[in-house]
């Protein structure tokens, strides 16, 4: 894993009102500092619904906890009349560090496509956060054999635009679409597989001491039961957790993966 400090974020998705929030992060903090071993060397972020945003805020900030939080989304824009929408500046005001950009349900029930996301990644770095831009096939696509095309073409796209100092900032994230909330969890080699094309691919866009610097992390079906393997792997520099990190005994499990 080279130098890269491992990233474990939990993505809740549309779960949890702002006490639930509270609660959980609370446990997992607890859980966290309960432990016998060292989570020092892993970053550890939650990436809750916006409305629950600020009750995390003040919980990590008023008991100083080492936990990062993120939004799940962002807009493109800087202000104005785009209803239901939430700006960079709002975020970075919110104490945020990480935007999830990309995400296949966003690309998905959103019709989110390449250009979108690489205006997004844009306007989280605008603001001074990092984007955490996710990429990956569907099943159809992985069964043909384009996996790695395919998701090396989103990457292309989502990079976009974006300078050598900004790229710098990003975090990528391989979620096989077919292993996202299914059960079915990548094996490590097909994870391997794609991060490491990940990497040689911002490689070729950028440099290699860039894409040597920039984290991939591996979604989809990550459990504390086969965390370990897929982190063992090279070119995989954490995990981007869904139903799993709704947990806190569980998520503190992943982030203790060794
Ligand atoms: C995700 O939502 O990014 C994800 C990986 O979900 P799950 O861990 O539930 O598959």
């Amino acid at each position: 894993m080279a130098n890269r400090t491992p990233l474990m974020a939990g993505n809740w998705k549309m779960n949890l009102d702002h006490h639930e929030a509270i609660a959980l992060v609370q446990k997992l903090a607890w859980t966290l500092q309960d432990a016998k071993h060292d989570y020092a060397d892993v970053e550890v972020a939650v990436l809750p619904p916006f409305t629950d945003i600020r009750s995390v805020q003040t919980m990590v900030d008023g008991d100083k906890l080492d936990i990062r939080y993120g939004a799940q989304d962002i807009s493109a824009h800087e202000s104005g009349a785009y209803t239901g929408e939430i700006s960079a500046a709002m975020l970075a005001k919110l104490g945020v560090s990480y935007v999830v950009v990309g995400h296949s349900e966003r690309r998905e029930h959103h019709a989110e496509d390449d250009a979108l996301v690489a205006a997004k990644a844009k306007a989280a770095l605008g603001g001074g956060m990092s984007p955490i831009i996710c990429v990956g096939e569907g099943l159809d696509v992985r069964k043909a054999g384009e996996h790695v095309e395919h998701t090396t073409a989103q990457l292309d796209g989502a990079y976009a635009g974006l300078t050598q100092d900004e790229a710098e900032k990003t975090v990528v994230a391989y979620e096989p679409v077919w292993a996202i909330g299914t059960g079915e969890v990548a094996t490590p080699e097909n994870a391997q597989e794609v991060c490491q094309a990940i990497r040689a691919r911002l490689a070729e866009l950028y440099t290699q001491g860039l894409a040597d610097k920039v984290r991939v992390l591996y979604g989809g079906s990550v459990k504390s039961s086969n965390v370990a393997t897929i982190m063992a792997q090279d070119d995989v520099d954490g995990a981007l957790v869904g139903g799993a990190s709704l947990q806190a005994e569980e998520f503190a499990a992943i982030v203790r993966y060794q």
